[in-house]
């Protein structure tokens, strides 16, 4: 029997097989999910072929955050398909080049929105598509980088990170009663494209690896990060909301 079998799920993010939300497709429909995926923009392709490398080819819908029409024809195209939906996988982020790299003081509101937009109020959108459909309950899980402290280089990405975790236990509040969790996955680094783009981000991975009590892989290879996404995705965390998991080798819990 799977974790997750008989559950419908939509699966933002897969971009790559490197994506984060790659590895938690391919676990949820071997623990026996039926999933769907979005894409964005000019990933849309890209993501498109990457669904190819599934066990099972999904089906893959146009999602781009900004675009304020793409949930509502989501949760329309998920409506039809399944009636009802279980759980989504929120792995949305971006921030333009100017909110990265350690020129936070000069950074613009303009770039800043971009941030908040794509990697925050994205959580809500992401809502919005598919808790109409969540009459039974469900369960939606995010990728957070660890906002509580300020990194090296992370800049504005780090602000929209920390509105992320805000909006997740705002989201908990109002759809708690609904049966419906909200829950984020604090990751450590792994070497995804997102990850690629930030200036800086080796400078994470030499050190975490020697200071995470359990040790760190950047490949992320044991797929630590995928089992919890579907750990919460599944019914073994049903009095779990507004929570931010840590799945970092326990980097977090120790001074240098
Ligand atoms: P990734 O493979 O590059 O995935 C990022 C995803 O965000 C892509 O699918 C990208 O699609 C999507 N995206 C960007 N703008 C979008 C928009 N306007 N609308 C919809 N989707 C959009 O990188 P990843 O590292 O797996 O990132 C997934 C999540 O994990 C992110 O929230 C990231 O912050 C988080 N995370 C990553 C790490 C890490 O070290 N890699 C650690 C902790 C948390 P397009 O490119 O097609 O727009």
């Amino acid at each position: 029997m799977g974790l997750l079998d008989g559950k419908k799920l939509l699966i933002t993010g897969v971009l790559t097989d490197a994506s984060l939300a790659f590895g938690v497709a391919r676990l949820a429909q071997r623990e026996g999910a039926e999933i769907v995926l979005t894409g964005a923009g000019r990933g849309l392709r890209l993501t498109r072929r990457t669904a190819r490398k599934l066990d099972v080819e999904p089906d893959v819908l146009e999602l781009d955050v900004t675009d304020e029409t793409h949930a509502a024809a989501v949760r329309d195209a998920l409506g039809e398909r399944w009636g009802t939906v279980d759980g989504a996988l929120h792995a949305i982020g971006f921030a333009p080049e100017a909110c990265l790299g350690g020129r936070f003081l000069e950074t613009g509101w303009d770039d800043v929105a971009v941030a908040l937009q794509v990697s925050a109020y994205s959580l809500r959108t992401v809502a919005d598509a598919v808790v109409p459909l969540m009459s039974g309950g469900g369960s939606i899980v995010g990728l957070d980088f660890d906002a509580r402290v300020a990194w090296p280089a992370y800049d504005w990405m780090g602000v929209a990170k920390a509105a992320l975790e805000s909006t997740a236990r705002y989201l908990a509040r109002d759809l708690g009663p609904q049966g419906i969790r909200v829950n984020l996955v604090a990751a450590g680094p792994v070497k995804t494209l997102a990850a690629r783009s930030i200036p800086g981000f080796s400078a994470f991975e030499d050190v975490w690896d020697a200071r995470a009590p359990l040790g760190w892989d950047v490949t992320d290879e044991t797929g630590a990060v995928a089992r919890a996404c579907v750990a919460l995705l599944s019914d073994w965390f049903p009095a779990t909301t507004g929570e931010l998991l840590h799945v970092d080798g326990g980097y977090h819990a120790v001074g240098a």
